[in-house]
């Protein structure tokens, strides 16, 4: 599917719930989410994979599952392995916070999932208790060296930088990178949902990982649709991603969509623009023909540069 301004549109985000098991300060309210959607504006798993198996038939190749926790709707891991088994689908991919995927490690393989992001923003357990108000570390980072040891890679450690509270764990992190077992990518804290009300005191540009280690060295990126800007350590085999949705624009090379779990389609992270395919499902309506028009109505850029941010928490989009 190729857009107005001529981006071939090939990666779609799906949101397989707004629920977590953790309750990350910048993210969810601590009390849970206020506001919950009733089940029957949920997608069901059925409905996502027929709104899914549309996609793919107009040229949607990747496939990246998230939340909330994707690993906290049941089924998930059925219909990754379902979308997986589709004509045409090169890689589905999960984003989780680890908590739960070393239960599900085995069957994630099974599905087909050969690349995870998982999010650690410390790598200390009372800070990380801390920051997703009651999560055990431990859970994390045994995931981690299980899916190493069982050959998924990439596995890239999404890490949300935050002032005062884990700018000085940055040699620490980038050092996680040393064995190739991992690549880390930091990313900008964004003033949207929970972390609305302090990110701008806490916010620290990605430049300051290049200021405390200098001797990182920019290397070519291999997917030009990324938003990282990747570098390494000069004995280090894994990558250092730095993504900065703020300071610096990779609109021109976006390839991505989102789907919601409430069948919302997102044609841009940043806009508060939706399109309704849930109901274009239950009416009976022609998928493919809404799908490929509205792709033709994808913002050409976002404006974070004029603090024109989305009213959206995170936890209903999945980054
Ligand atoms: N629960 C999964 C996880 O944490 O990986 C998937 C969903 S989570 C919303 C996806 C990513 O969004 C996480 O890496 C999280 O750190 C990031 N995120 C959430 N709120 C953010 C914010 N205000 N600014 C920057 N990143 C944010
Ligand atoms: Fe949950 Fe992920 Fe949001 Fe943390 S960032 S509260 S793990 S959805």
């Amino acid at each position: 599917m190729r857009d107005r301004f001529g981006r071939d549109i090939n990666y779609l985000r799906i949101s397989l719930t707004d629920r977590c098991n953790l309750r990350c300060e910048y993210c969810m309210p601590e009390d849970g989410i206020k506001n919950k959607i009733p089940h029957c504006d949920m997608l069901s798993l059925e409905e996502l994979y027929e709104i899914t198996e549309a996609f793919v038939s107009l040229g949607i190749n990747k496939i990246r599952f998230t939340g909330g926790e994707p690993l906290v709707r049941e089924g998930a891991v059925d219909l990754i392995k379902r979308v997986n088994a589709l004509e045409g689908v090169r890689e589905v991919t999960l984003t989780t916070n680890g908590i739960l995927l070393d239960d599900y490690l085995d069957e994630l393989l099974d599905a087909g999932v050969k690349r995870l992001n998982i999010s650690l923003d410390t790598l200390d357990p009372v800070k990380y208790m801390e920051i997703t108000r009651g999560g055990d570390i431990a859970r994390v980072l045994k995931a981690i060296g299980n899916a190493k040891a069982k050959g998924i890679k990439p596995i890239k450690i999404n890490t949300v930088l935050i002032g005062g509270f884990n700018d000085d764990e940055i040699p620490k992190l980038v050092g996680m990178t040393r064995d190739g077992g991992v690549d880390v990518r930091f990313i900008e804290l964004m003033p949207i949902g929970e972390a609305a009300g302090f990110a701008r005191s806490r916010f620290i540009s990605n430049e300051e990982i290049l200021r405390r280690i200098p001797e990182l060295v920019e290397v070519d990126r291999d997917d030009p649709s990324s938003p990282a800007t990747y570098y390494k350590l000069p004995e280090g085999k894994g990558k250092v991603g730095l993504i900065n949705p703020i300071s610096c624009k990779f609109c021109t090379n976006c390839n991505r969509v989102r789907l919601t779990a409430t069948g919302k389609l997102k044609l841009c992270l940043h806009s508060n623009r939706e399109i309704d395919l849930k109901k274009v499902l239950r009416n009976g309506e022609n998928l493919e023909k809404a799908i490929s028009e509205a792709i033709l109505t994808k913002e050409e850029e976002h404006h974070l540069e004029d603090q024109k941010y989305i009213t959206r928490n995170m936890n209903q989009i999945g980054g």
